[in-house]
């Protein structure tokens, strides 16, 4: 099988106690799961329910705090923002607030208001959303059109080990809603196809990419 994001052909490899299988780009460093084993929309949203937490709740606050940590001294002034796949929570966009940006959120399932798509950005932030999707280079794509240029896309998920034993013990994948699995290198090749600037990642769940200042706003 082709690899979505940037082609190339991919390796098979599967989980031989579940019987699940993975395509691994080797190019991009792309991870997914076969696609029999995507999940139909009531199935994902049963367990997105089960992953919604209090907003009031300190670890989910301290959770977000890292990320913000991470990402708000990379992307300076920025002074409007887009919390893209919120889930049932504003706790992210309020703590943005807090920081003197304004931000709305979308999530297709708990906030499908699509008014987001008439505006256009500072920056935009996805947590834990990436993974979940079925076409990641279109969303990609429809996020960086959402933004000025030179604004900043934001992006939190779990980077993969970068082999197949490795990742077959890995924890992330085994959530049944998990079907893409990415590396910085993915995210390398995405901003580069894209004309973006790749700002940074924390080698772990958190990478910032610019977009192009000259580019045309749409
Ligand atoms: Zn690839």
């Amino acid at each position: 099988m082709k690899c979505p994001i940037c082609t190339h052909l991919c390796q098979y490899f599967d989980d031989l106690s579940s019987r699940v299988g993975y395509y691994h780009c080797h190019r991009c460093a792309l991870i997914f799961k076969s696609p029999e084993h995507y999940q139909d929309f009531d199935a994902q949203k049963k367990r997105y329910d089960l992953h919604q937490n209090d907003e009031e709740d300190a670890g989910y606050r301290a959770y977000f705090g890292r990320f913000l940590d991470f990402v708000l001294p990379r992307v300076p002034g920025v002074r409007n923002a887009l919390d893209y796949g919120c889930g049932a929570t504003s706790l992210l966009a309020s703590m943005l607030e807090e920081e003197g940006v304004a931000c709305d959120s979308y999530d297709p399932i708990y906030h499908p208001d699509p008014a987001y798509r008439e505006k256009r950005y500072d920056l935009i932030v996805s947590v834990e959303v990436f993974e979940h999707l079925h076409h990641p280079e279109e969303v990609f794509s429809e996020l960086l059109e959402g933004l000025r240029p030179g604004g900043y896309l934001a992006i939190q998920t779990q980077f993969h080990p970068d082999s197949e034993s490795q990742f077959l013990k890995w924890y992330y994948r085994l959530d049944p809603t998990h079907i893409f699995f990415f590396r910085p290198e993915t995210f390398h090749y995405l901003a580069e196809r894209y004309g973006c600037r790749y700002i940074g990642d924390d080698g772990e769940k958190v990478v910032v990419i610019q977009k192009d200042r000259s580019r045309a706003e749409t």
